[in-house]
């Protein structure tokens, strides 16, 4: 059994029956099936079925967004916007989708030349996180709907009501049978399916940890895989920058989802001229944070996403402060629920544990740099590279954090978010591969060249 709780409350929310071994072969037939008959479905199938899902997730918002709310604790106006955002996403697809498919042609001298085409590749399996429980897996989806592939989902643990809405939705869709099935399994359970031969490739978005198991597991078994890995991501701010935009937008990076994103900025970088400025104006707004119970309008952040998670973030910030760090908030409220106040670090030692480390909670650590050089050493000084967000008004230093900071995205006066038009990912142990765009719909298709005499 997989018991999931309400991380606000601490109440026991319900039990889901783990696979069998029996059941798990069953589901694999069935995609197996599935892809038999997806492989051969027309554009304007999958396009149809897309645009139903967009329908259907607009249908069923509030459903879905108390669903994750409740199961991770984030405030049920970010819920909602997440779910509008997959239905975006969904009709992206459908309405440009098959450009993305037609045939590429290359010359190849002589008068000759060849052709690629985009084909289906065939089950795939994505282990997803709890973050933004439905955004990640619809990130997946969608493209693989629109590839021809189908999707088999083993979900984070604690959000199993949220995976089997997912299913739930695109039975109401109308997507044939096999298309897209949740496994109620846990991680154990996972290297036996990429062993499968019925699985071609897998993706997977997550921690460092899970990301290395997966992969060498995929290896080990010649399949491809996309890792969307954990960061810790450098937010740059610059004397010419727009003082009173950085701040609040350190703040909305630093708190939105409970600082539960891979790439909400998490190392405020801050130029010497503006540090204490900075410093002292961001102190105070992230003070002014409300955390409380995730369905009240009033509310900023909710919990974290369960008391482990808070445990986790309770130990980095003792074991900052024993190497050296300052830590202003991150206090734990009375009462139930695994709450934490906003919070802030300096003085991190640049050689810690600490400033190597990505803090899945809402503590900014807030660095001194004495000038481009500095701050863009200390942005590339974690062994991460996701993301980024630089903030200043100097056209030549903006080209300087676009060619020099080891991330595989850059936010220029404006914190990061994912867009569906705009490819996403990273590199050092952030993970490789990209999701979203072309290119992201492309990394599990078969890329076929076609020659002719
Ligand atoms: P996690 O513990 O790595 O879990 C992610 C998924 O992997 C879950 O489904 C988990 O299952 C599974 N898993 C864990 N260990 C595994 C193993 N050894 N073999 C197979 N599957 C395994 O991560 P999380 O705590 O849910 O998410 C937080 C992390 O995800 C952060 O580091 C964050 O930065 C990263 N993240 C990255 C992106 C991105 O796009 N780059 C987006 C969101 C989050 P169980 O739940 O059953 O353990």
């Amino acid at each position: 059994m997989i018991t999931t709780h309400n991380p606000a409350t601490g109440e026991t929310l319900a039990e889901y029956a783990e696979l069998t071994a029996d059941e798990i072969e069953q589901r694999l037939a069935k995609a197996a099936q599935a892809f038999a008959e997806w492989r051969n479905s027309s554009i304007d199938e999958r396009t149809g079925l897309l645009e139903k899902l967009a329908e259907t997730y607009g249908a069923n918002e509030e459903k879905l967004a108390e669903m994750a709310a409740r199961e991770m604790g984030k405030t049920i106006a970010s819920s909602r916007a997440e779910v509008s955002k997959c239905a975006s996403l969904f009709r992206h697809l459908a309405q440009e989708g098959p450009a993305m498919l037609e045939p590429e042609l290359w010359a190849l001298g002589e008068g000759k030349s060849a052709e690629g085409r985009w084909l289906p590749h065939g089950p795939v399996l994505a282990v997803m996180p709890w973050n933004f429980p439905y955004w990640q897996v619809v990130r997946f989806l969608a493209p693989a709907i629109l590839a021809g592939n189908v999707g088999l989902l083993k979900h984070a643990s604690i959000v199993q009501g949220t995976a089997a809405l997912m299913e739930e939705m695109m039975i109401e869709a109308g997507a044939p049978a096999g298309l897209f099935q949740n496994l109620c399994i846990r991680s154990g359970a996972v290297n036996a399916i990429i062993d499968d031969d019925r699985v071609v490739a897998v993706t997977l978005t997550g921690s460092e940890g899970a990301g290395k198991a997966v992969a060498q597991r995929a290896g080990m078994n010649l399949k491809k895989v996309v890792l969307e890995l954990g960061g810790s991501d450098p937010f740059v701010v610059m004397p010419s920058a727009d003082m009173d935009k950085a701040v609040e937008q350190a703040v909305t990076a630093r708190i939105q989802n409970t600082g539960q994103s891979c790439i909400c900025g998490k190392r405020m970088i801050v130029h010497t001229d503006v540090y204490d400025d900075f410093l002292d104006r961001y102190s105070t707004a992230m003070q002014a944070v409300v955390a409380g119970d995730p369905f009240d309008d009033a509310t900023d952040m909710g919990p974290l996403s369960s008391m482990e998670q808070r445990d986790t973030v309770l130990s980095q910030l003792a074991k900052a402060q024993d190497e050296g760090a300052k830590l202003m908030g991150g206090d734990v409220p009375d009462g139930p629920g695994a709450y934490i106040t906003a919070g802030i670090l300096t003085e991190v030692p640049l050689d810690s544990e600490t400033a190597q480390e990505e803090i899945f909670g809402p503590i900014a650590q807030v660095y001194r740099a004495a000038d481009i050089d500095e701050a863009i050493a200390i942005a590339n000084a974690i062994p991460f590279g996701l993301g980024s967000s630089v903030w200043t008004n100097d056209k030549g230093e903006e080209e300087r954090f676009i060619r020099d900071i080891e991330a595989g995205m850059t936010a220029i006066n404006q914190f990061l978010a994912s867009a569906p038009e705009a490819p996403f990912g990273g590199i050092k142990k952030s993970g490789h591969g990209r999701e979203l765009s072309h290119h992201g719909l492309h990394e599990f298709m078969n890329l076929k060249t076609v020659m002719r005499p």
